[in-house]
């Protein structure tokens, strides 16, 4: 069957993801234009992955907890594990390899950790935009350690993409999926097809108007569940 999906949403734990963005609000709006499957993947952190999967749960809609990592060469992958449990591991750990300096809230924006009745119970004190000391190279092999899966994100944007920041997605960073952006050409992305990738696109929404529609995209799975995706995603 189709599934449709956005596996790169932000929320307010993200300083640039607007404040809107809590559990309640963007699990609705997934409803609301007929997304099967969500990820929560806000910058180097996961605090907010408990609440959405409580939320998604009541709400039938399938999630993915992750996380969207700077790498050391301030390139974006995105991690995806199966729940908020797996997920929390994984930031423990990223937690030792990032860079803490202290968030200014007036300049980046406040980084919300929410419940589930979408009320703040905490803030992220240091910054969660800065790079890690991760290599794009470790990532694949940590996303397994973990049991989930990483991508690059957006590799065809010039922030952060890694095209611009190493010139391509090399074949030895061991990924299985790139994303691409919604704005890239159709011979761009036939390029990555051709060369074997599963492709994504997500909407990377930072705003609830920004998430994919049920018309951008889907994968076909058997059964729609976050194991299911993963599978799909590894090529397992
Ligand atoms: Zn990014
Ligand atoms: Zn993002």
């Amino acid at each position: 069957m189709k599934a449709w999906y956005d596996l790169h949403i932000h929320s307010a734990l993200s300083p640039c993801g607007d404040e809107e963005m809590t559990p309640n609000n963007v699990v609705m709006m997934a409803k609301l234009v007929g997304l099967d499957v969500i990820a929560v993947t806000d910058h180097n952190a996961c605090d907010n992955c408990e609440a959405f999967e409580k939320v998604a749960k009541e709400q039938g809609v399938t999630l993915l907890c992750g996380m969207e990592l700077e790498t050391s060469e301030e390139v974006h992958v995105v991690f995806l594990f199966p729940d908020a449990k797996s997920a929390k591991k994984f930031a423990d750990y990223v937690d030792t390899r990032r860079f803490k300096f202290a968030n200014d809230a007036d300049i980046y924006g406040r980084q919300l950790v929410l419940n589930e009745n979408d009320e703040i119970v905490g803030e992220e004190p240091n910054l969660l935009i800065t790079a890690t000391d991760i290599g794009i190279y470790e990532t694949v092999a940590l996303a397994t350690e973990y049991g989930g899966v990483a991508f690059p994100a957006h590799i065809d944007r010039p922030s952060h993409g890694a095209i611009q920041m190493l010139g391509d997605v090399h074949e030895d960073m061991g990924f299985t999926a790139v994303e691409i952006s919604t704005l890239a050409s159709d011979e761009f992305v036939q390029s990555y097809r051709d060369r074997g990738y599963i492709i994504l696109r997500n909407s990377d929404a930072h705003y609830l108007e920004n998430l994919n529609e049920q018309t951008c995209n889907f994968v076909e799975l058997e059964k729609v569940t976050a194991r299911a995706v993963l599978d799909k995603l590894a090529k397992r």
